[in-house]
């Protein structure tokens, strides 16, 4: 197969540089012959060694990624933030003063708490990578005669790669063949308006927009089909070349991130504006030196600045991408992360979504009788068996029939070892596939008598498929057409009732062939309608308008069964109970899109909305309609796109489905577009913010849960920091207002702030989903973070830590402990404090006082392990004690006091939670 004479002096692409010689015209300009025989390629496509043999030679096709930041430059960003930047400059006031000693701890937890950041975002973004791994993209090429699909990566110049709408042209190719190729190359000419392609060579010096005859790596097919050869791969393209660098790093963060960093870049400025003030004060207005008020600045600012918030909030938002990225939901763009849990409907597709998308054809049904096809999955073994009293030719018309279904159709079935029969392409074409060989036509002998000549492909809004064959045997040709079967009866006039001649055919009942099919459907079927028509013997193309004309004749019905999906069913009733509403949005007749809804339990499943009936609305009835009925049934993608702008219109916040081409823009339009991984097309997967990997709607219900799981787990991370970051800093301005001693000393709220606290608020990016989860409405689009309650609380909590850390030090003085053993009590009593918090902040809205509550999450156990031994170290080693100054405690007499102060809060807020409780029964 492969010349080697004719690879020899081809200029096949190499590694540096453009792929042809100097002088030779460049591949647009070449006839696709010449570009085949220069690129040594068979239009068969080439075989598995010669293939490997390239790969070695011309690398992988992938463009080379943007470097990522240097384990350096990571680690030196920790520093750059506005508290780093004060610490620093204590530790240069520290050591300016001569205390090397106070100087070393400032820079010793800056040090730390860098590398506890580095390591934190370096796990987290790793973690993004190893998941965008999983969206790597694939082609259809031809290798030694066979198509396959491979990992776009593994293209080689040479290869022949089929193309069709939905795809992301995976090389530069030169194209061999077009049949209404359009192409939208926004990505390398800014065009957003597809162009048209064909083979024809244009001239050299056609600028790259005008290059008709190539089709250029990174844009997409916006419709028809096309065959074309490798012509350059990775860098070597065109995108390679105007872009070496494709960034595959996405930012860390989300609009919500973003404010929350915002809100802390400025409460540190305030914070050092009120912390400049209180140094005036302190230096001026009362007995302070400038040494002493500024380390009570220092304190002021550790104490209130959250330092460790934007981290905790990261690590949880990936985190939270990792859980959904187990559960089948990629997230592709991480703000929807936060969108999913305040989405209000989801918009799902029907087949292979809610259903299993594993179909068999149960029924065949011709005007001369009916027949019930037995026999489970693609295996060809099965009965087909006729029902009641069949006339005399059905036997004939039912071979024909099954023969039209297996040539009007592009899926392939293969036996595999383990799985037993599979399809390739279409599982609905897969199952006419098995339908013909079960009716005595084995696909292959068929596909092989009648070869294919031309064809239409399926499209959703046409909603059939054409083909035209030749008879090897007679020379006789004709066409199939398979699809809808209103779309069918308005094309066909004629029946078939007994095998051809046609003269024999009668003329069509559209009415009782109407009933036939709302029956079939009726039953949940999805009902495909076959029909044939003879061409003139040299007709060599098929177009819609031929096909369209009418004239054609009727083979049959065929129904087909694609049972629910048993996990969507409780996928519905889940996001049902949570607020949610489902809708079905589907292609297919209404009778059958109402038994599934009913099947999957949709709450308004026995009224179903047609497109039709939706062209007929203006915008108002549109809405109402939009938010009233939960079943869609012959829509089009445009119909997607509408529904989404009316549903939003009416305040939803929508998640929505799509696979093809043509579904792109209402999944840009959807809060959440939700792109199917498997049957979904490239140009879906990028219009989408969520690539659901086994196409299951269960996958998106959790998606959801995890949403507001991350929602969740973000609140309570800012809900835990600030009043401990408030409490802290009270103490220190109270204590300077009153110019009493500190109780804690700068040093010591270091420690707590960026020791204790921040692996104690990690511990709740871990946190399950709470079991109310799924049973509370969607929070409402835009609401704040922080809602009323939660700023009570926060204020709240503010004020028992002052409480705690004064009582503590007025108490520990007044027992006769020296004012290290006061502040040390002071310091432990924070973190038993933070303790007994952080279990209180998991359960929002429930008890905490639950097995659950106590024993937590592994990560919760640990967090706090940690931290204790953390105290002990702090409280007893003799270099902890010479650097913060501790002492050592009595761990009964003054250690119990501690641990109570830690229960009494717990009580207090328990008792809190319970008054709101009982307050919210009383006014409901
Ligand atoms: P769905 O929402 O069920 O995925 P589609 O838009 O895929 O709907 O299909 C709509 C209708 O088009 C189907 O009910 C069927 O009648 C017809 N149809 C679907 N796939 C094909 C195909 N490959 N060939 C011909 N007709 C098809
Ligand atoms: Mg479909």
């Amino acid at each position: 197969m492969q010349d080697d004479a004719a690879q020899g002096e081809a200029p096949v692409a190499t590694r540096d540089g453009p792929a042809q010689d100097v002088g030779t015209p460049p591949w647009h300009a070449l006839p696709a012959e010449e570009a085949l025989r220069r690129l040594g390629a068979d239009p068969a496509g080439l075989d598995a060694a010669e293939a490997a043999r390239r790969l070695a030679e011309h690398g992988p096709n992938r463009l080379p990624s943007a470097k990522p930041r240097g384990p350096l430059r990571r680690f030196l960003a920790q520093f750059d933030n506005l508290l780093i930047y004060v610490l620093l400059a204590a530790a240069a006031v520290t050591a300016l003063l001569g205390h090397p000693l106070d100087t070393a701890v400032i820079l010793g937890v800056v040090v730390v708490n860098a590398v506890i950041g580095f390591i934190q975002e370096g796990r987290a973004e790793e973690a993004l990578r190893a998941i965008r791994d999983m969206l790597t993209p694939h082609a259809s090429v031809l290798r030694n005669g066979r198509r396959l699909t491979i990992d776009a990566a593994e293209l080689v110049p040479g290869d022949i790669v089929l193309l069709e709408a939905g795809d992301k042209v995976p090389a530069d190719l030169r194209l061999v063949r077009a049949r209404g190729l359009r192409i939208e190359e926004a990505a390398l000419t800014g065009e957003s308006v597809p162009v048209e392609k064909s083979p024809a060579p244009v001239a050299p010096d056609a600028p790259l927009g005008d290059r008709g005859s190539m089709a250029y790596s990174g844009t997409l097919v916006a419709a028809g089909q096309g065959t074309g050869v490798v012509v350059a791969t990775g860098a070597r393209t065109e995108l390679g070349r105007i872009s070496t660098m494709i960034s595959e790093v996405e930012q860390l963060t989300t609009p919500l991130l973003r404010q929350m960093d915002e809100f802390a870049r400025r409460l540190t400025v305030i914070i050092l504006g009120l912390a400049a003030l209180v140094f005036v004060f302190a230096w001026i207005g009362r007995a302070y030196d400038a040494e002493e008020a500024f380390m009570a600045v220092v304190a002021i600012a550790v104490a209130a600045i959250p330092e460790g918030l934007p981290a905790v909030l990261t690590i949880t938002l990936a985190i939270g991408v990792r859980r959904m990225a187990a559960r089948n939901a990629i997230v592709r763009r991480l703000p929807a992360v936060e969108t999913l849990g305040s989405v209000s409907v989801i918009c799902s597709d029907k087949t292979g979504t809610l259903t299993r998308g594993e179909m068999s054809v149960a029924t065949a049904l011709t005007a001369v009788g009916t027949f019930r096809v037995a026999g489970s999955g693609y295996a060809p073994a099965g009965e087909v068996a006729a029902e009641g009293n069949a006339e005399p030719g059905a036997e004939a018309v039912l071979a024909e029939l099954a023969r039209a279904a297996a040539l009007c159709n592009d899926a392939a079935l293969r036996e595999d070892a383990e799985a037993g029969w599979m399809v390739d392409g279409d599982p609905m074409e897969g199952a006419l596939l098995a339908f013909a060989a079960r009716a005595g036509q084995p696909p292959d002998a068929v596909r092989r008598r009648f070869a294919r000549r031309d064809e239409i492909p399926f499209d959703s809004r046409h909603r059939y498929m054409a083909t035209l064959h030749r008879d090897e045997d007679c020379g006789d040709t004709f066409a199939v057409v398979k699809g809808a079967p209103e779309r069918l009866l308005a094309m066909c006039d004629r029946e078939r009732r007994v095998a051809e001649p046609e003269a024999e055919d009668a003329p069509l009942d559209r009415d009782l062939w109407r009933q036939r099919v709302d029956a079939l459907a009726a039953q949940g079927q999805r009902v495909i309608a076959v029909a044939t028509c003879r061409t003139p013997p040299d007709t060599h193309h098929l177009a819609p308008e031929q096909v369209e004309a009418g004239g054609l004749t009727l083979l049959g019905l065929l129904g087909l069964i694609d049972p629910p999906r048993e996990e969507a069913i409780a996928a519905v009733a889940e996001c049902q109970e949570a607020g949610i509403r489902v809708k079905m949005i589907t292609g297919d007749h209404a009778a059958t899109a109402a038994a599934i809804a009913r099947q999957v339990g949709l709450r308004g499943a026995g009224e179903v909305v047609t497109g039709q009936d939706l062209e007929a609305m203006d915008e108002a009835a549109l809405r109402a309609r939009a938010r009233e009925a939960d079943v869609f049934a012959r829509t089009s993608p445009e119909h997607k796109l509408r529904l989404v702008e009316a549903l939003q219109a009416e305040g939803a916040v929508v998640a929505m489905t799509g696979d093809g081409v043509n579904d792109a823009p209402a999944l840009k339009r959807a809060d959440v577009g939700v792109a199917m991984g498997r049957k979904g097309t490239e140009a879906a997967k990028e219009a989408a913010e969520i690539v659901l990997a086994d196409d299951n709607f269960a996958s998106i219900a959790a998606a959801v849960r995890e949403g507001r799981t991350v929602h969740d787990n973000l609140t309570k991370a800012v809900v835990f920091l600030l009043p401990i970051n408030g409490g802290e800093s009270l103490s220190i301005v109270a204590a300077i207002l009153l110019g009493a001693e500190l109780p804690v000393t700068p040093l010591q709220i270091l420690w707590v702030n960026m020791v204790s606290s921040v692996a104690l608020a990690l511990t709740l990016a871990f946190e399950p989903t709470e079991p109310d989860a799924m049973r509370r409405p969607p929070r409402p689009a835009g609401e704040p973070l922080l809602s009323g309650f939660l700023v009570w609380r926060i204020v709240l909590v503010s004020v028992l830590f002052l409480a705690g850390v004064f009582g503590m030090f007025e108490w520990a003085l007044q027992r006769g402990m020296t004012l290290e053993e006061a502040r040390t009590a002071v310091v432990n009593t924070i973190v038993v404090l933070e303790i007994a918090y952080l279990f209180s902040v998991r359960y929002q809205r429930t008890t905490s006082f639950t097995w659950r509550g106590a024993l937590g999450t592994p990560a919760v156990l640990a967090g706090v392990g940690m931290v204790t031994l953390f105290q002990l170290t702090f409280t007893y080693a003799p270099p902890m004690q010479v650097l913060f100054a501790t002492r050592p405690l009595d761990p009964i007499a003054d250690g119990l006091p501690i641990i109570g102060a830690g229960l009494a809060l717990m009580a207090v807020l328990e008792a809190e939670k319970q008054i709101r409780r009982r307050i919210a029964g009383r006014l409901r």
